[in-house]
């Protein structure tokens, strides 16, 4: 079985191992030569689970609203997409990586007043000190090209707070 190294662990495990791999990087050759793929969704309460078992008695029908919901989470989670997994930290300018380089989706899909405070303006605003030594982008597992991908978000960040409305 083939070994990769995960990241900045320096942990040798199956290239077909839990968060070894992202499924897209695998082609129909490395899929047919694993009989244990199994694709994980990211799932932190017991009642997502029942969700997903659930789905198996009454699976929702794949009509035009479904697939309008699919084409935009494929468009914000495809291609340039941070996972958060933080194997490419610690960072020398301090930038808290492994959220800032998913602002784009954490102003969008979470809590967005969490990501609004002093500090998190500090921590993006970090994202000009980045001294380009491109140890992000070389720990990385799925090859982004981080430095890159933080100067979006920052210029994404920045766009947002000049629209909220002001207080
Ligand atoms: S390239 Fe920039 S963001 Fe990446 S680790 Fe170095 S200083 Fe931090
Ligand atoms: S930039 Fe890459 S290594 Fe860093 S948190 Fe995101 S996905 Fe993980």
């Amino acid at each position: 079985m083939e070994k990769i190294r995960l990241g900045r662990t320096g942990l040798m495990v199956s290239r077909s191992g839990f968060g070894a791999i992202p499924i897209q990087r695998l082609d129909k050759n490395d899929a047919g030569r694993f009989n244990t793929l199994v694709p994980i969704w990211g799932i932190q309460f017991e009642r997502e689970l029942d969700e997903f078992i659930a789905l198996e008695k009454n699976p929702p029908p794949l009509d035009d609203a479904m697939r309008r919901v699919i084409a935009t989470d494929r468009a914000e989670l495809a291609g340039d997409f941070c996972r958060g997994c933080g194997y490419c930290l610690p960072c020398p300018a301090g930038i808290p990586i492994s959220q800032a380089a998913r602002m784009f989706l954490l102003l969008r899909r979470t809590l967005v007043s969490r990501f609004l405070t002093d500090e998190w303006k500090r921590d993006m605003a970090k994202i000009r000190e980045c001294q380009e030594c491109g140890h992000c982008r070389e720990q990385c597992p799925y090859e982004l090209d981080t430095p890159a991908l933080l100067k979006m978000m920052l210029a994404d960040y920045e766009e947002f707070l000049e629209k909220l409305p002001q207080s």
